[in-house]
């Protein structure tokens, strides 16, 4: 009885080997499927979509503990690691962006070249052409000249929104040389040709009337006068008034009258000419608003270009013209720019309360009262004091002011 009863244990021990391999099998073939399973899903949502990728990394991670065996583990591992790896890269631009720090400390334009050659000791361009900007029955006299800059040790560089002085050949009343007389720049640092070596200006020929005589202006009309070759003496460049924000989403308006268009049209350039943006890495992404004050349509200066602009960015170009002597204010008189800028003072005023907008006004003198005025009310409108206003706009660099 003893003996069959050890048998019988004995027997049953034998069995137990026999169990757990039986429930070693079920599990395995659990697992198995489970892993299946688990592998399909993230497949499936790879697919799907992209954004959902993380999702799926925290599913298989579950079943794969179980599963003591190397296999199970191998779809747990790629998971895993592959998507928090993403992640962590964008950590990394915050160190390129501490260290950016004391670039960013730097004055803005502190690399714009200025005086590079002084009036005692002017750079030589030489003209390359000199066209009428002015279409059949404008008024007066404006040209277009370019000028050679090629040659010079050091380069004569300039960026847009700079101006130069001009030395006019001859001598002066007393026989001393014509002191310099500054213009504002009409090109984008790649010159009309794109290739870097010229520069632009936008001349009107000055002439009053004195004791019943003609008198022109002396620099403006030896400039209006010029040929393709002659010799210029050319000082500069200099100012940092009229320069572009470096922000390529900056909004920018800009109020010009007669030749005071030429750094807008600098501007313009850089923003919306073609071959301009493939030169630069500066994409203009923001708004631009140019209104243009001329006494007839054909004295609107390079009018086409801007029409162009316009037609191929709508999005990105407002352009407002105010004719003065074809079109009328509200009262009856000339239009003026200023007059334009109230009609549409509360759009201007919404875009100036953006910290991204610049403005800048270029041209005569006497359009400066009239706008002050014009914002004024604007202003007032919107229950703000321009007085008090403006003075901040110009200290935050964000008001541009070049008129005489
Ligand atoms: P323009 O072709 O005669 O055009 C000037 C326009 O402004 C005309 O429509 C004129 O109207 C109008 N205007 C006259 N008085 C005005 C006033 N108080 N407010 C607003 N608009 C007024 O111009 P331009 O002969 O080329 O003269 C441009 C001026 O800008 C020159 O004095 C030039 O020295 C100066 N400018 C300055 C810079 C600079 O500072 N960087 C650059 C270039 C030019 P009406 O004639 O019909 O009255």
């Amino acid at each position: 009885m003893a003996y069959s009863e050890t048998k019988v244990v004995l027997g049953g021990l034998a069995h137990i080997p026999i169990i757990i391999g039986f429930f070693y099998l079920i599990r395995r073939q659990y697992s198995f499927g489970a892993m299946l399973r688990t592998g399909n899903n993230a497949l499936s949502e790879k697919v799907s979509s992209a954004p959902s990728k993380p999702a799926a990394p925290a599913k298989p991670a579950a079943p794969a503990k179980p599963a003591a065996p190397a296999k199970p583990a191998a779809p747990a591992k790629p998971a895993a690691p592959a998507k928090p790896a993403a992640p962590a890269k964008p950590a990394a631009p915050a160190k390129p962006a501490a260290t950016a720090k004391p670039a960013a400390a730097k004055k803005p334009h502190s690399e714009v070249p200025v005086n590079t050659y002084k009036p005692k000791a002017p750079f030589t361009g030489t003209v390359t052409e000199n066209y009428s900007a002015l279409k059949e029955g404008a008024i007066g006299k404006v040209q277009h000249i370019t000028f050679d800059l090629s040659g010079g040790d050091p380069e004569f560089k300039y960026v847009e929104g700079q101006s130069c002085g001009i030395l006019a050949a001859g001598e002066d009343a007393k026989g001393k040389p014509h002191r310099p007389r500054l213009y504002s720049i009409a090109s984008t640092r790649y010159g009309d040709n794109f290739a870097g070596n010229t520069l632009s200006l936008c001349v009107r020929q000055l002439q009053y009337e004195k004791d019943g005589e003609t008198i022109n202006g002396v620099c403006s009309t030896y400039l209006c006068n010029l040929s393709p070759g002659d010799k210029v003496k050319i000082s500069g460049p200099v100012g940092k008034e009229m320069l572009l924000p470096e922000e390529e989403d900056s909004n920018i308006i800009m109020l010009a009258t007669g030749t005071g268009i030429a750094p807008m049209r600098a501007y313009l350039r850089r923003m919306f000419e073609p071959t301009e943006i493939e030169k630069h890495n500066w994409k203009f992404k923001g708004k631009a608003w140019l209104f243009m004050g001329a006494p007839k349509t054909a004295n609107l200066l390079y009018n086409d270009d801007f029409e162009h602009y316009k037609s191929k960015f709508p999005e990105n170009l407002r352009y407002t013209k105010a004719i003065s002597r074809e079109q009328q204010n509200t009262k009856g008189g000339r239009m003026y720019i200023q007059d334009r800028v109230l009609e549409h003072a509360d759009e201007i005023f919404n875009m100036i309360e953006n910290p991204k907008t610049h403005i800048y006004l270029c041209g005569l003198k006497g359009m400066e009262p009239g706008i002050d005025e014009a914002m004024t009310t604007a202003a007032a409108a919107k229950g703000l004091d321009w007085a008090e206003l403006r003075p901040k706009l110009r200290k935050a660099g964000r008001w541009h002011a070049e008129t005489y």
